[in-house]
């Protein structure tokens, strides 16, 4: 099996959760560290290849402030897996 050419666009889901990956920054208003888990938080219909733009709010209660934490991209790859089975 060969896999050719690279995905263009697959709609992920409403909330697509990205376990293992933490998105760090730090408030320029206040300096209090922020931290998104994407195990708990997610991304709401990204589609791979396209950049998806991140907001931050700061979790100091006292500033609340609100700022663009930037652009990702969710990349998809697809793997060949080596045949276990007799005959695969
Ligand atoms: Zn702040």
């Amino acid at each position: 099996m060969v896999i050719e050419g690279e995905c263009k666009g697959a709609e992920l889901d409403k909330r697509t959760y990205l376990p293992g990956i933490t998105i760090k920054s730090k408030c320029p208003k206040c300096g209090e560290p922020y931290e998104k888990d994407m195990s708990d938080d997610y991304l709401s219909y990204p589609r791979v290849g396209k950049p998806y733009e991140l907001t931050a709010y700061c979790r100091n209660d006292d500033c609340g402030h609100e700022w663009p934490l930037g652009s990702v991209v969710v990349n998809l790859t697809l793997t060949v897996v080596e045949a276990t089975a007799p005959g695969a």
